[in-house]
């Protein structure tokens, strides 16, 4: 008895693991955020399985019934559109489900946007803080105002059309200086990851409207200078 959640690539094909491939092939039933999007995936590693689908809009109906048939013996697999489903993406209901009623929830290593975007902003990474989508509407002051005091490096979910709307609003409330990277397109032909402060940024992406997927990483409040850590020292001791 067990539910598997299954990175996928976000961009770049070839970013699935051997495991997460032989264990899509071994399962009953595949449940993917998108079949038709997934479609294109399991058709490319030559994986013909039964697909269902499970999303935001469907979620809270259908989880009862898939714990039911996970703890009756069928083999099951979670994925998402792209990287790893419950970051920013659903798996979180079905995960917390399955540990309720005693089932192993295992989840691969791989793919996901915000991790490649950290590492590459060059910004201090040893703490940071996955935010996630902003708000849209409601709640999105309250947010920026607690992001202001953030300490640690964070790290934010964008469309390409908000990007310079954001920019502009964390420029204000988090001061114009403040060091950000945009990371664009990872993973794939027209990967771009763009570092400077926020305004240059603003400033940038007004003159060049982005296109495609982003992952915008701004500095905290702690500063921008990376301090090395010193592993010697040992807090505990
Ligand atoms: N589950 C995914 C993960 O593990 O990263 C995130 C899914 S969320 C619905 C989609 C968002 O992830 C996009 O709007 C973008 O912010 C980010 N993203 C996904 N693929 C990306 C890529 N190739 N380059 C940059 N950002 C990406």
């Amino acid at each position: 008895m067990k539910l598997y959640l299954i990175p996928t690539p976000i961009g770049n094909l070839e970013d699935i693991t051997l495991r997460a491939l032989r264990i899509l092939k071994e399962v009953d039933i595949i449940l993917a955020e998108d079949t038709r999007t997934s479609s294109k995936l399991l058709r490319h590693y030559e994986i013909d399985k039964k697909v269902l689908a499970h999303h935001q809009f469907n979620e809270h109906k259908t989880t009862e019934n898939l714990v039911r048939q996970i703890s009756e013996g069928t083999k099951m697999a979670l994925i998402s559109d792209a990287g790893t489903p419950g970051i920013s993406d659903p798996g979180f209901l079905l995960t917390r489900a399955c540990i309720k009623a005693g089932i192993e929830v295992e989840c691969l290593p791989g793919p996901t946007a915000f991790v490649p975007a950290l590492v590459n902003s060059g910004l201090p990474c040893d703490r940071f803080q996955f935010e996630g989508f902003l708000p849209h509407k409601k709640g999105r002051q309250t947010r920026l105002k607690e992001l202001a005091k953030q300490p640690y490096t964070f790290i934010l979910y964008e469309s390409p059309f908000r990007l310079v709307k954001s920019l502009e609003q964390l420029a204000e409330y988090l001061g114009a200086e403040r060091l950000a990277c945009v990371s664009r397109e990872l993973s794939k032909i027209y990967e771009e990851n763009r570092r400077g402060t926020l305004a240059e940024l603003a400033q940038w992406y007004k003159a060049h409207p982005p296109k495609g997927e982003i992952v915008l990483v701004v500095a905290g409040a702690n500063g921008t200078v990376q301090e090395v850590p010193d592993y010697e020292e040992n807090d505990d001791e």
